[in-house]
């Protein structure tokens, strides 16, 4: 498999390099709040993964940030368990 060939997501150009091939991303914006930002991903080795990249607005409040943190790696965890046994 070479970087010559694309698959049918790939969206080519710039994305394309060392091999690996990238779909344009798909984001989804909360105003004010938050953005996750995934993105279908072939590596050189033909291996596929999704990259999630997750910004949450988190509170000014020290304690209630915590709280969001803490709460988030709890949400995280459930995302990647279902992802990973469907
Ligand atoms: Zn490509």
């Amino acid at each position: 498999m070479t970087a010559s060939w694309h698959p049918e997501w790939c969206a080519g150009g710039h994305r394309c390099g060392l091999g690996e091939h990238r779909a344009e991303p798909i984001t989804l914006d909360a105003p004010g709040l938050g953005r996750v930002v995934l993105t279908r991903v072939r590596s050189s080795t033909g291996r596929e993964h999704a990259e999630v990249r997750l910004t949450v607005t988190l509170d000014r409040t020290e304690t209630v940030a915590r709280q969001q943190l803490l709460a988030l790696t709890r949400d995280l965890d459930t995302v990647l368990t279902r992802a990973l046994y469907r």
